[in-house]
């Protein structure tokens, strides 16, 4: 099957907008990652629309490529540039297209979730309020302390 932005189209038609932007059509690509150089810094992972990454802090990181859709966005975000796009193996199929969009809403659904960690600290103003609080609390012990 033909990919995604490379749809048939006569020489003198130009690539639609977005085609444009994202680069020329052509052969579709995967991201690699150099394991020698991979820091670990969990970057790429975030930047990955559709959660083809997989790593852990400090560890190496590597890409699921049959879920990579060839976007390029883990590229600019990794300190040490040890992220390359590569020829695919394979065409981009509508069956990806499908699946790469279930796993980018599914990844904004788990995105929204709050977590352990955002439920214990709270919202900045929660936070705030909540350091200021604590802060009093023990301004009042010391006092309570001295007298
Ligand atoms: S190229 Fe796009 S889809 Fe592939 S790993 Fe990088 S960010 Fe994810
Ligand atoms: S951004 Fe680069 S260095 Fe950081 S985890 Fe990803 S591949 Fe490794």
């Amino acid at each position: 099957m033909a990919a995604v932005d490379d749809a048939p189209r006569a020489p003198d038609v130009p690539a639609p907008p977005r085609a444009r932007a994202r680069g020329a059509a052509g052969v579709p690509q995967v991201a690699f990652v150099d394991a020698t150089r991979c820091i670990g810094c969990t970057l790429c992972i975030a930047a990955c629309p559709v959660d083809a990454i997989i790593g852990a802090p400090k560890r190496l990181h590597g890409v699921l490529a049959e879920f990579c859709s060839g976007c390029e966005l883990c590229v600019p975000p990794c300190p040490v540039d040890c992220i390359v796009m590569r020829p695919a193996a394979r065409d981009w199929s509508a069956d990806d297209v499908t699946a790469a969009r279930a796993r980018y809403d599914a990844r904004l659904l788990r995105r929204a979730r709050p977590t352990p960690r955002t439920k214990a600290i709270g919202e900045p103003a929660q936070r705030r309020a909540q350091a200021i609080a604590a802060a009093l609390d023990r301004a009042r012990a010391r006092r309570a302390a001295i007298r």
